[in-house]
């Protein structure tokens, strides 16, 4: 343009002609964002206007070639000056002005034209003179930086583009952004969409890129894999996919939903393919501003980068415990709680709709369902449109029935899964403890089947059947801490006793004694310490509770001391040795404790017996076991004494146990004759402890309720005679060995019940507008539309009212060929529209109770077809018949016409499988031992 500039001057219009062009267009030329305007030195442009107007083309006024020098700070770097001036240093001129000026002068050599965007700032437009200028580099080599400039309303992406270009960045490589202010600090620029203007750069900053590194870490975050060396981390080529998530403690719930989700093709080619970094929604209010897709997309890359064995996902974990306290912590989740926040805050993040409108949802009132079901797919692609509702969103029709008026409402509403009840067994199988009359035969563990909504008399009839003893002769009771902790009437729910629960069940004796002459002792044991406390009241000693409870019957008219002594005897003669002669002998001179006590137990006859006392206080009957048992071998050779001493007077002295110490040593010599028991007896309470005051002041517990005594063994005594190995003792019936029953359902079955009429429960009732009020309507949910991959929740843990439970029946479900047109409600499908015949992907498995448990994932990967079994860190191949089991928990299905062909081969398994070991370890975290040679597939 330079060398003929003086000719194409020399073609120019005339003077008056140039004149009248250039004023008209600076005139009219409104500032359009985007648009060029050109800055001109403003001592040439004034030349040239007082040429034009003198009209002279030979006129000493001619302004020669468009020269800017003056507005460069060198003819170097043509670096524009500082703070120059509009009007006064330079003009601005549209481009079509520019461009007849160029056309017409020519411009000084090798001077670049100083073309300046139109840029759309809060509130104004203007020229951007002064662009900003940034230093690029590379994370990699941050010494090499290039100097550009960009103007405020440039997109960080086109920053990005100009450094790929700059440094030869090749193409499809993944970038992150930095910028680095002059403190150094450095700041993602995370939204590529985003200006320049409102990203806050400003002249003097750098701007860092780094590269995604082949095994899917950045190089800017700390290695999150690790652990294994830098070779294996170099050599490992892995099948892409097959490689374990470290558990951070209690994460495999959500190392599960992790694995299902990874093996969900469409979802993670998306990621792969950085389709989501264009679909970042960082506006979102309802999203996690693109943190939570990050955050799944650094796992998936790393986990589909053949590089680990195994991936710490301890990043993703925190991001996802910033956005949903629920997870925050390390304790164990549900990974279907897991699943769907992950989709909804996925599905937020990649949002495509910026602004959500808000749409009014109409009835149907009585339209078609297919005009009502196309409006309300429309109406929720019009607020949620993202690969989340491409891949899993489905419609359902809900017709919701007043009872009262007879109202049907009718709505279609989406969803992201489907929860499917589980048929509810009616029977329940317990495990429980028989304890036989038989003082010689151990206790005994039945399985037995009952009703679920049985009374405990149902066990007892249960169990009848296997001991052959009538339920009659039963008493069922709770066993905890060596104690009861509860006795249960026959006619109490079965509901009340749980699967942990310790269930025993007592044979009683028959009696010939009419019910009510008869008493259901309960029979704790206890050793004392030898600690003794006569100071502070209470027990006179330390005492702590071992052994199993026992309840028996006995007749009231032998409660005598004596009597029961040697009824326990009998009862525990499986593992309580009677001393012989010459032991008892031994035992003659008695300790400190029964010496004091047989000083005031003067006057209680050994003929008092338990009858007698238990129509009386509790209190009363504490203090006559107490009594009766400390003096009643004495009263044999002392015989009795006082004995009329008054009730009134023995209550007392029941409830103030400090005793005078050694008031009647005479008595104490009379005694040494008496037979060393094993044992004493204590009235107790249901805690198995002698509390001091038990039912003073009249305001006594009724002794007919529940009778507890404990027999206390001396340390020394019960090491001798208890045998305690031999009392821990129990035996299997033959019904524990039948291998457990699982109920088994089709998922058919399951997804019938999740479209049958229900009657809403009181907590959840609907506002019918026609009656004005809430209304227990009916509700019946039919499948409308279904997705591309189906994912279906077993609702196994069931939570009502009453009870709370994990349903293991086996849910026996297809691993190809799911049907569900029978399901779904529009029969007559065009034929453009997609079968509806599914094939398993994945399934998040459950194992263990209600508040333990374990998840792992069977998944089959897509490149090769190979199904794979996800535990943590570690995966290993799985068959096709592993797959279905009681522990199956959330199913993922894909839609056979979305199903591409794997495209690589089958890994050789049969390499991997034998009998002894059917699993063979692919990869585990750290320990390099026991990744098997076979590792890399
Ligand atoms: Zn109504």
């Amino acid at each position: 343009m330079t060398a003929n500039s003086r000719c194409s001057a020399a073609e120019s219009p005339g003077l008056e002609t140039q004149r009248r062009e250039i004023e008209s267009l600076l005139r009219e030329c409104e500032l359009r964002a985007g648009e060029s305007w050109y800055v001109v030195d403003r001592r040439w442009f004034d030349q040239w206007k007082e040429f034009v107007e003198t009209g002279d083309q030979n006129s000493t006024s001619f302004p020669g070639q468009i020269d800017n020098a003056e507005l460069f700070e060198d003819l170097d770097s043509y670096h524009l000056k500082d703070r120059l001036v509009e009007d006064e240093d330079f003009v601005l001129v549209p481009a079509e002005a520019w461009h007849k000026l160029l056309s017409w002068y020519g411009m000084v050599d090798d001077q670049p034209p100083l073309e300046r965007k139109v840029v759309d700032l809060p509130s104004t437009l203007k020229v951007e003179v002064y662009p900003i200028e940034i230093f690029l580099c590379l994370h990699s080599n941050m010494e090499n930086a290039v100097t550009t400039k960009f103007s405020r309303t440039d997109s960080i992406h086109s920053i990005q583009r100009a450094m790929c270009q700059a440094f030869s960045v090749p193409p499809g490589s993944e970038c992150r952004l930095w910028m680095k202010s002059s403190d150094s600090s450095c700041e993602r620029l995370r939204n590529v969409h985003m200006s320049v203007l409102d990203a806050c750069l400003s002249s003097g900053m750098t701007v860092i890129m780094e590269t995604r590194n082949a095994d899917g870490t950045w190089p800017s975050s700390r290695p999150q894999i690790m652990r294994n060396s830098v070779e294996e981390q170099d050599s490992y080529r892995g099948q892409p996919g097959v490689c374990g998530l470290t558990n951070l403690g209690n994460t495999c719930f959500m190392n599960s939903a992790l694995q299902c989700l990874s093996n969900t093709p469409p979802l993670t080619e998306y990621f792969l393919q950085n389709s989501y970094v264009d679909e970042l929604n960082f506006t979102n209010p309802l999203g996690m501003k693109g943190e939570i897709a990050e955050a799944y997309a650094d796992v998936i890359k790393q986990m589909w980068s053949g590089r680990h064995y195994s991936v710490v996902p301890r990043v993703f974990k925190t991001k996802v415990g910033h956005f949903a306290s629920q997870f925050l912590g390390y304790q164990q989740h549900d990974s279907q709680e897991l699943l769907s926040f992950l989709l909804d805050g996925l599905h937020e993040d990649l949002n495509r709709v910026k602004n959500k409108e808000y749409i009014e949802l109409r009835d149907a009132d009585g339209r078609q369902d297919q005009e009502v079901a196309e409006e309300a797919w429309r109406n929720h692609l019009r607020r949620n449109d993202s690969v989340i509702v491409d891949t899993f969103h489905g419609l359902f029709k809900s017709t919701l029935v007043c009872p009262e008026c007879h109202k049907v409402s009718v709505t279609f509403d989406p969803f992201c899964y489907l929860s499917v009840p589980l048929p509810v067994s009616k029977e329940r199988v317990m495990e429980v403890f028989f304890v036989s009359l038989d003082p010689y035969a151990k206790p005994v563990q039945h399985r037995v089947v009952v009703p679920k909504a049985g009374k405990v008399s149902d066990l007892c009839s249960a169990l009848s059947e296997m001991t052959s003893v009538p339920p009659t002769q039963m008493v069922v009771a709770d066993v905890f801490n060596h104690r009861f902790y509860k006795i249960y009437n026959m006619g109490e729910s079965l509901s009340a006793i749980l699967d942990r629960d310790d269930i025993f069940v007592y044979e009683l004796s028959v009696l010939e004694e009419q019910p009510e002459e008869q008493v259901l002792l309960a029979l704790y044991l206890r050793e004392r310490s030898h600690y003794r406390d006569y100071g502070s009241g209470g027990g006179s000693y330390g005492t702590s509770l071992f052994g199993h409870p026992l309840l028996l019957n006995v007749p009231r008219s032998s409660c005598s001391q004596e009597a029961l002594y040697n009824l326990f005897l009998q009862r525990l003669a499986r593992y309580v040795r009677l001393p012989d002669p010459s032991e008892e002998l031994e035992e003659e001179e008695e300790d400190d404790e029964e010496e004091l006590y047989k000083t005031q137990t003067n006057g209680i006859s050994d003929g008092i017996n338990l009858y007698f006392l238990v129509l009386r206080s509790d209190a009363a009957f504490r203090f006559m076991l107490s009594y009766t048992y400390l003096f009643g071998s004495c009263s044999q050779s002392s015989g009795p004494a006082g004995a009329d001493q008054n009730e009134e007077d023995k209550q007392e002295e029941a409830c103030s146990p400090s005793p005078p110490a050694n008031e009647h040593p005479a008595k104490r010599r009379a005694c040494h004759v008496r037979r060393k028991r094993l044992f004493s007896i204590q009235a107790v309470n249901s805690n198995g402890t002698t509390e001091r005051g038990m039912g003073e002041g009249g305001s006594a517990v009724s002794f007919s309720s529940q009778p507890y005594v404990a027999i206390d063994w001396e340390p020394d005594m019960k090491k001798r005679f208890y045998n305690e190995n031999e009392a821990e003792k129990y035996v299997k019936h033959a019904s524990m060995e039948v291998p457990q029953q699982h109920m088994t359902v089709q998922l058919q079955q399951c997804i019938e019940l999740f479209t049958t009429v229900e009657t809403l429960e009181e907590e959840n009732p609907w506002y019918c507008p026609v009656c004005k009020k809430h209304q227990l309507s009916t509700k019946k949910l039919d499948l409308w539309s279904l997705p591309e991959v189906l994912i279906i929740h077993l609702k196994r843990f069931s939570y009502t009212k009453f009870t709370r439970e994990k349903l293991d029946s086996i849910v026996e479900f297809p691993l190809r060929d799911l049907d569900f047109s029978g399901f779904l409600l529009r029969k007559t499908l065009s034929s453009e529209e997609p079968p509806s015949r599914y094939d398993l992907i994945a399934v998040s498995n459950h194992y263990g109770g209600l508040r333990d448990g374990h998840y792992t994932t069977y998944a089959k990967n897509k490149d090769n077809g190979q199904w794979y079994y996800f535990d943590d860190s570690k995966v290993t191949y799985a068959t096709e018949d592993q797959i279905v089991t009681n522990a199956a928990y959330v199913l993922f299905y894909q839609r056979q016409d979305k199903i591409r062909k794997p495209t690589l081969p089958a890994p050789n398994t049969v390499l991997h499988n034998n009998h002894t070991k059917p699993q063979s370890s692919l990869s585990t975290s750290g320990a390099q031992t026991s990744v098997n040679s076979t590792a890399a597939v």
